[in-house]
């Protein structure tokens, strides 16, 4: 009796939503144009996807995204020159560096070259240590994880107390979606390649967030009765009935845990369309502080904006 949670209908739901708010503010101040830069550097098969994805998000949600290629060989210094250019661009409020970067970059000091406020993958130094504290108040939550947020809150099932266990334990997935959790006042556990006795562990959750990108290792056979079952892994698997010779697959064995679970995502469909979702969302929001702050003058030009998102 489990319910599939589509994060394709909602973020469907999320883009119509935000183009009809950003169409209503231009209407009065035709000015207001949320803009996302995407930096791709080298020509990676998969981050060509993400990023058409990204482009395609946007666009639907009234959001004007360029995609900027860059050369595989490109120098930190030549690429942290470019960022620079972008970070002093007032018609830009948003920039993401797709990731993975070549391997002979600095992927920590190109994530923390991008300025706090344009930081729409919630990557900067700044935004990582406010995300972790109790209390902190970080300018923007990285997307993958505020799109697991986003679909625990769709079951409207009070998250307080319960038992979440997140399987993987990287900086953009596995690590923020723990501070996520436990800010919900989840008792969080992280499981990683190096934990013992993960079926027990995860026997014990209420929630289940499986990051480890091993094709369906979550079985059926370790999930508690009505426990919601987020999966947000990305696998593709050898096929040979698909003409692509390939399949797509979760970190969930969904066949098996579909019939404990009370909630779970599909692979594809599920958290992967929120991760885009979330990203527009987040250029709205630096969009808005941006344009909140050029016009400072509330009394004579009053912006009647609805900030709730
Ligand atoms: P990663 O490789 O950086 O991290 C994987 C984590 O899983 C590590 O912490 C590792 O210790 C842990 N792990 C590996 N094997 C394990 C095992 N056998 N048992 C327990 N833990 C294990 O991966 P990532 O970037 O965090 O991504 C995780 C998955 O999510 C991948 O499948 C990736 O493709 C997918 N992903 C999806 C989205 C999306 O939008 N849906 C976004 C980012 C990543």
């Amino acid at each position: 009796n489990y319910h599939v949670l589509s994060g394709k209908d909602i973020s469907k739901a999320m883009r119509v939503d935000l183009a009809e708010k950003i169409a209503k503010i231009k209407n009065q101040h035709p000015e207001f144009n949320p803009n996302l830069k995407i930096l791709q550097i080298g020509s990676r098969s998969d981050s060509s996807t993400y990023v058409k994805a990204k482009l395609k998000a946007s666009t639907e949600s009234g959001v004007s995204c360029t995609v900027e290629k860059l050369p595989e060989n490109i120098t930190d210094v030549e690429l942290l020159n470019r960022i620079e250019e972008i970070n002093d661009d007032d018609s830009i409020h948003g920039l993401l560096i797709q990731l993975p970067l070549p391997k002979h970059l600095n992927e920590t000091s190109i994530t923390n070259a991008v300025s706090a406020f344009k930081d729409v993958d919630g990557f900067h130094r700044y935004n990582v240590g406010e995300l972790s504290k109790r209390g902190g108040e970080p300018y923007f939550i990285p997307c993958t994880p505020n799109g697991v947020m986003r679909l625990l809150e769709e079951t409207n099932i009070p998250l307080k107390g319960k038992n979440a266990v997140v399987i993987g334990r990287s900086d953009i997935v596995g690590t923020p979606v723990s501070s996520l959790l436990k800010k919900k006042d989840c008792t969080v556990t992280m499981v990683h390649r190096h934990s013992e006795n993960v079926p027990e562990i995860v026997r014990n959750a209420d929630i289940i967030v499986a990051a480890c990108g091993v094709p369906k290792f979550v079985k059926g056979s370790w999930i508690k009765e009505g426990a919601i079952v987020i999966d947000v892994g990305i696998n593709y698997i050898p096929d040979a009935t698909k003409k692509s010779g390939k399949k797509l697959v979760g970190d969930v064995d969904y066949e098996s845990c579909k019939e404990k679970a009370a909630f779970i995502t599909p692979v594809p469909g599920g958290v992967g369309p929120m991760t885009v979702g979330m990203l527009t969302s987040n250029v709205y929001e630096a969009a808005l502080k941006a344009f909140k702050e050029e016009t400072k003058l509330p009394e004579i030009h009053p912006v009647p904006i609805d900030t709730s998102f």
